[in-house]
């Protein structure tokens, strides 16, 4: 919704009906009284039969938006019609611009179409208006919907089995498809690590992670697809894919190195030993790299030759990286200290000491600091964070009366007159 018409919808009042409850709300003040009344009772009764929301609405300016525009985005805000499956109808006459719109909720389009809506606007709405009787012309095409919805009691209420209005379930079906996805790839991602813990990965299981993964995935893909390419939550489906395809990656670099394997000699099925028995294999500064977490070494052994292969798997988050002089990954340099700090005029100077904790190699390294910008000290002096709440915007549950639904696409029939 364009924050124009917002502004002017809250302006004019018409952005939130005055009385939920109440189906005609004649803004523009061209029903008399009792007329209302009449169009009220007969809007509720059809309600009452077939739970179908029909709302008739005049307002006296468009704020200069088209007809269409401005009923579809009424729709929305008042949320015609009854939560998930959509049956409301909007009349929306503005009879200073000689506008009319009949507005049909996705649920509603396979019986009201836009065919018999243009029909009811030319049959029996534009001939009263244009004798300048809005009440009578509201009345007639009221009184044609109304006919429609109660010759069709069970399409009226606008029930999943067919046709456009299954959009707002598919779209919840596919978020609910993405968010299984979602989770499945947080799961994969829990059971590689603690699979990696254990240093345990069978082959078996791989294949039927992959699987299970990939079948999820083409579920979520095929149900947003479902969708009208507007409506389509890309954002959603991107992340859950990125998550997927990310946890994948992670589960396939876990299956390469904790997989399992044949020996590099004789082929016989390699053992991964544990973290102690790996010691024996390893040299001294080997289990000092391991004992700093610098490196972790995996020690496969096999049994039957008794060839051992040793792998090394660099932790690069490590405080720890490679010494200039051993090349072990046993180098660490300190905190940077400043020797002389540096001034808007003359640069700085820092010093950083290096010691290897297995060949004691030393290193001293200098920085120059740059010379400092000068800043003028305007007003910004730290901003404040204003507190900001969340709208409400959600459409009360329809419980009985209250309108909840609001999803229409275009549906309907408008006109001039
Ligand atoms: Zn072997
Ligand atoms: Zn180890
Ligand atoms: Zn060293």
């Amino acid at each position: 919704m364009s924050p124009a018409l917002v502004i002017s919808l809250l302006l004019t009042g018409v952005v939130q009906p005055l009385d939920t409850t109440r189906r005609v709300h004649d803004f523009a003040g061209v029903i008399p009284a009792d007329e209302g009344r009449q169009l009220e009772a007969l809007c509720q009764e059809v309600e009452q039969q077939t739970t179908a929301q029909v709302a008739i609405v005049t307002v006296p300016s468009l704020d200069g938006v088209t007809v269409e525009e401005y009923a579809t985005e009424l729709f929305k805000e008042w949320g015609i019609g009854k939560r998930d499956v959509n049956n409301g109808i909007l009349l929306l006459v503005a009879p200073n611009e000689r506008r009319i719109r009949i507005e049909v909720g996705y649920g509603l389009e396979p019986l009201l179409t836009d065919g018999l809506c243009g029909e009811i606007r030319d049959q029996a709405i534009l001939p009263a208006f244009r004798q300048l009787d809005y009440a009578g012309g509201i009345r007639a095409g009221a009184d044609r919907i109304v006919d429609v919805l109660r010759a069709n009691p069970q399409a009226a209420k606008g029930y999943p089995g067919s046709g456009p209005y299954l959009l707002s379930t598919v779209r919840q079906e596919a978020l609910v498809a993405i968010g299984v996805a979602i989770a499945a790839a947080i799961l994969l991602i829990v059971v590689s690590l603690f699979a990696a813990a254990r240093r345990k990965f069978s082959t078996w299981y791989f294949v039927a992670a992959a699987f299970a993964v990939v079948v999820i995935w083409g579920i979520a893909v095929s149900l947003t697809l479902r969708l009208q390419p507007a409506r389509r939550p890309w954002v959603w489906l991107g992340s859950a894919g990125a998550l997927v395809a990310g946890s994948m990656w992670q589960h396939w670099r876990k299956y390469r190195r904790y997989g399992p394997r044949g020996c590099s000699k004789c082929g016989t099925p390699f053992e991964l030993l544990g973290e102690q028995a790996d010691d024996e294999h390893l040299n001294e500064v080997q289990r000092l790299e391991e004992k700093i977490g610098s490196v972790d070494y995996d020690v496969w052994y096999c049994p039957a030759c008794l060839h051992a292969d040793t792998e090394a798997y660099i932790n690069y988050f490590s405080n720890f990286s490679r010494c200039p002089k051993c090349q072990y990954r046993t180098f660490k340099e300190g905190p940077q200290q400043t020797i002389r700090a540096a001034t808007t005029l003359t640069s700085g100077l820092a010093r950083v000491e290096g010691r290897c904790v297995h060949c004691n190699h030393k290193t001293l390294r200098e920085i120059v600091l740059p010379r400092l910008a000068v800043v003028s000290s305007g007003g910004s002096s730290g901003s404040s964070f204003g507190s900001s709440s969340f709208g409400g915007g959600s459409s009360s549950s329809g419980g009985g009366s209250s309108f909840g639904g609001g999803s229409s696409g275009g549906g309907g029939a408008s006109g001039s007159w």
